[in-house]
C-alpha cells in the first residue's frame, strides 16, 4: 500500500439538520430509528445499501436468535416479520422470509416518520471539539453533511465512532483475531424430511454418529473448503428449501477493502464446494441447488468501542444487573466461531445467565453527541459473541434511539442523561426492565 498523501479541502453544503442521525439500518439501527421518531424527534436513517435491514435483509441471516425481556421493540418487529415465535437458540429454525423483511423495515420506518438515506455511506465526520456535530455523506450529487444534536451509531463497524476517534478494541485477547466472515446462501430442491443442523449446537445423529463429527471427518479429508466442518442447515418457510450457514473465510478484518474483496471470491467459490458436498454426501440433499445467496458476506465481528462500561464475560456467567439497565434479561450461548480454525473456537459454545446490558455500554469514552448501538457498543470479544445477535441488538436499538431523542430534547450530550429517564420512557411503553 502506498505512503504518499494528498491534502484535499472542500466546503461541503449542509444538507439538512435533524434531532437524530442513526447510521445503519440493520436490526439495531431500525429499531433505533424508529424508536427516536416514536419520541417526536426529527430523525433520519442513513444507509449505504440501497434496501433497510442489514443482515436482516442484504445479509440473508435467520433466524433471528437470543431473546430479551418483554415489550421491547424486537416483539412488535418479529410479529411484523411473521416469525413471532422465532426462539433464543433457533431450535423452532423459524426462519423469517428476506423480500417479506425488506417491505416490513421499510414501511415500519415510513409510518414511524423516520426521513431515509438510502445508497448514501456515510464517509466521515464534523467535529466540534469531542463533539460530533455532523457526519458527511456520499451522495451522486457529492459529499454533503448531515447535521445533528445527537447521533446513533448503528453501523456494525462502528464508523462514525472510528471516524470521530474513539478508541477501540478488536478481535480476542492475545492475537486479535476476529470471528470468521460468512456468505450465506439458500438451497432449493432439498427432500422436505432432510435433516437440518445448528451445527455445533445440535446433537443431530447422521449414519451412526454425530452429523458434526460426519461433516468433520469428510472436511478433514478435503470434501468441504478447510474452515467450513460445522454445516449449518435452517429449514425456511419455503418447502424444500435451506438456508446455508457454512462458507467460512478466516484472518479477514471486514474494515479492510482488500480483505472484503479476497473473502467475496473464496466465499463465492465455497458455495459451490459445499453444495456439491451435499449433494454427494448428505441424504435428501441429492438435487439441491442453489437458489440465491446473500448481496454481501456477511460480518460477525470489527471494531468494539470502549464506554464508560465493558460488558464483561463475567457479567453474563452470572446474569449480573445493573442501576443503569436499558437491555434486561438478554440470552444467547457465547458463539464464538473460530477466528483461526472450524467450528466453535473453544469447543461447546458457553451458555449464560439472563444478564443486563447497562446504558454505560452505549456512551464511548470521550466523544460526545454519540450513542453506540447494535453490536459495535462496549463489551468484551466473549461478551460480543453473545449480545452480537438480532434480537439483543434490536432491543440496544430502541434503547440507544430513546437516549439520542432524550439528549436532543434536552440540548445536552447523551453522556449528561439520566439513566432514569431512558428508562422511564422503556417502561412506559411497557417494555420489562426489572422483572
Ligand atoms: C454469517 C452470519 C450469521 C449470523 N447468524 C445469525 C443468526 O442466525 N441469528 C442472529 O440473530 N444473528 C446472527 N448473526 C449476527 C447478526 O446478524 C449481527 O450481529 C447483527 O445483524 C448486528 O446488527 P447491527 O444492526 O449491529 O449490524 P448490521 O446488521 O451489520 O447492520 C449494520 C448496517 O449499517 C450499514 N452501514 C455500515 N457502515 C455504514 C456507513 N459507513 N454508512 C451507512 N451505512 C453503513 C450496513 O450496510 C448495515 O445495513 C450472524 C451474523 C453473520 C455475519
Amino acid at each position: 500500500m502506498s505512503t504518499k498523501t494528498i491534502s484535499y479541502k472542500k466546503d461541503l453544503q449542509i444538507k439538512e439538520e435533524y434531532d437524530v442521525v442513526v447510521v445503519g439500518s440493520g436490526p439495531a439501527g431500525i429499531c433505533a430509528a424508529v424508536s427516536a421518531a416514536r419520541m417526536g424527534a426529527r430523525t433520519a436513517l442513513v444507509e449505504r445499501y440501497g434496501v433497510l435491514g442489514g443482515n436482516l435483509t442484504v445479509g440473508a441471516v435467520a433466524p433471528i436468535l437470543g431473546s430479551v425481556s418483554k415489550g421491547t421493540l424486537r416483539d412488535e418487529l418479529v410479529e411484523r416479520l411473521g416469525v413471532p415465535d422465532c426462539d433464543e437458540i433457533g431450535a423452532t429454525q423459524q426462519c423469517h422470509d428476506f423480500e417479506k423483511a425488506k417491505r416490513v423495515l421499510a414501511d415500519f420506518a415510513h409510518e414511524a416518520g423516520v426521513k431515509l438515506y438510502l445508497q448514501t455511506a456515510v464517509v466521515d465526520v464534523v467535529m466540534d471539539g469531542d463533539r460530533v456535530d455532523g457526519v458527511i455523506i456520499s451522495e451522486k450529487t457529492g459529499l454533503k453533511v448531515l447535521r445533528a444534536k445527537a447521533i446513533v451509531d448503528a453501523s456494525g463497524d462502528g464508523d462514525v465512532a472510528f471516524y470521530a476517534g474513539a478508541e477501540y478494541q478488536m478481535g480476542r485477547d492475545g492475537d486479535s483475531l476476529v470471528q470468521p466472515v460468512t456468505l450465506m446462501f439458500t438451497l432449493q430442491g432439498v427432500e422436505e424430511d432432510a435433516l437440518t443442523c445448528i451445527g455445533e449446537v445440535d446433537f443431530v445423529q447422521y449414519k451412526g454418529e454425530r452429523f458434526l463429527d460426519y461433516t468433520t471427518r469428510l472436511c478433514k479429508e478435503g470434501h468441504l473448503p478447510p474452515y467450513s466442518a460445522s454445516v449449518r442447515l435452517f429449514r425456511t418457510l419455503v418447502p424444500g428449501e435451506r438456508l446455508v450457514n457454512t462458507t467460512q473465510a478466516n484472518g479477514i478484518f471486514a474494515t479492510d477493502s482488500d480483505d472484503v474483496a479476497r473473502a467475496e471470491v473464496d466465499l463465492r467459490r465455497q458455495i459451490d464446494q459445499v453444495t456439491e458436498f451435499l449433494r454427494k454426501y448428505v441424504d435428501g440433499y441429492q438435487n439441491c441447488y442453489v437458489k440465491g445467496s446473500a448481496e454481501t458476506l456477511g460480518v460477525r465481528e470489527t471494531r468494539r468501542f470502549v464506554g464508560e462500561y465493558i460488558l464483561e464475560d463475567n457479567d453474563l456467567r452470572v446474569g449480573r444487573r445493573f442501576d443503569d439497565v436499558v437491555v434486561h434479561k438478554a440470552s444467547f450461548i457465547v458463539d464464538i466461531h473460530n477466528p483461526a480454525g472450524s467450528a466453535q473456537a473453544e469447543g461447546v459454545p458457553e451458555e449464560v445467565t439472563p444478564y443486563d446490558i447497562p446504558l454505560r455500554c452505549l456512551i464511548p469514552k470521550k466523544i460526545d453527541g454519540l450513542v453506540l448501538s447494535g453490536r459495535c457498543i462496549s463489551g468484551t470479544h466473549r461478551a460480543h459473541a453473545s449480545y452480537r445477535v438480532m434480537s439483543i441488538c434490536m432491543a440496544i436499538g430502541e434503547a440507544s434511539g430513546v437516549t439520542a431523542a432524550l439528549a436532543a430534547k434536552k440540548g445536552v450530550n447523551p453522556r449528561e442523561i439520566d439513566y432514569k429517564e431512558v428508562q422511564k420512557v422503556l417502561l412506559d411503553r411497557g417494555v420489562n426492565l426489572f422483572d
